[in-house]
């Protein structure tokens, strides 16, 4: 197969662009462009904003970081050390990578590590309050989600970067839609505006590229990072949806987008009336780390840290 941009050999073909096979040079130029063109369209960030991508040592987040470094943004990273082992090192290795990552770049690295500011590992704060069945995960997005928002509202950060990819957001709105979850799917965005009480605010710059793309630009560009999946992953949801939509797509290539950009596309034309959000309604500061939470008196990060010291 030839490149379609310069006629050279082609090392990937994106069925779900139809003919569009592309050479090493062209589809490493052809990542960043289509992830400019979806910051622009989805007005996510400007030039002049100060961002921070979550970066967790796997290939999405830290191709993420590449990309933008790339273009041009000022970015910084930011890591949470969740203090899971499962036989592999899994924090450890990921930890390794997203430095060695940002010192081949001369980036700035923040690294929150869990077990050290709050006394546990993930796992074991999921074991000592029974939070989630067998798994630390929801323990684990809990806290992710409340240190996020603190290190991007405490260190002045404009916009809060995750690398979600397009699978990852199909996979979500597959299991929302399924389940209606009318709250879920009117919050689910490529960007999330900053909310009331510090809230931050919250981009996507990778919803509109495949993982396998993210693989192969992360293969391609040599940017190494962990390969294993975390040790609680296998047997998630999440995984269940991934491979439903894949099948789809092996029969029907583009499904997966098409599902996602549909979607938005609905949003946007008003047939997700926008409605006061109740959950947001509810919204005040925690009385104890002040962050914002829906949560009656304090947010569900601080009850959670108070039950497992009891
Ligand atoms: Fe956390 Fe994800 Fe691992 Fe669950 S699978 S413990 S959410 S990193």
């Amino acid at each position: 197969m030839k490149c379609v941009k310069c006629g050279g050999k082609a090392v990937i073909h994106l069925r779900q662009h139809n003919t569009l096979a592309l050479c090493k040079e062209d589809f490493l130029a052809w990542v960043p462009e289509q992830t400019q063109r979806f910051i622009e369209k989805y007005r996510m960030f400007g030039r002049d904003d100060w961002l921070l991508v979550a970066v967790s040592g796997g290939k999405d987040s830290l191709s993420l970081w590449d990309i933008l470094w790339r273009l041009g943004y000022a970015a910084d990273g930011l890591y949470i050390g969740l203090g899971i082992d499962g036989g592999i090192g899994y924090s450890d290795k990921s930890l390794k990578m997203c430095q060695q990552f940002a010192a081949a770049r001369g980036l700035n690295l923040q690294v929150v590590d869990v077990p050290q500011e709050f006394g546990r590992t993930i796992p074991e704060f999921s074991a000592r309050v029974q939070r989630g069945r067998k798994k630390p995960c929801a323990v684990c997005g809990l806290a992710k989600r409340h240190i996020m928002n603190r290190a991007a509202r405490e260190g002045g950060y404009d916009v809060l970067l995750t690398g979600h990819n397009l699978d990852d957001e199909a996979a979500t709105l597959m299991a929302n839609t399924l389940n209606w979850m009318s709250g879920y799917l009117l919050r689910q965005s490529p960007v999330l505006e900053a909310g009331s009480g510090g809230l931050a605010r919250k981009a996507k710059p990778l919803c509109r590229i495949y993982e396998r793309d993210m693989a192969a630009y992360a293969l391609l560009r040599g940017i190494p990072h962990v390969y294993e999946e975390c040790p609680y992953a296998s047997g998630s949801k999440s995984l269940f949806y991934k491979e439903l939509l894949n099948r789809l797509e092996a029969e029907r290539p583009g499904a997966k987008m098409s599902f996602y950009v549909a979607f938005l596309e609905a949003k946007e034309s008003g047939l997700f009336a926008r409605q006061a959000d109740p959950d947001l309604e509810r919204l005040h500061n925690c009385p104890t780390c002040g962050q914002p939470t829906t949560a009656v008196g304090e947010c569900a990060f601080c009850r959670m840290l108070a039950k497992a010291a009891a």
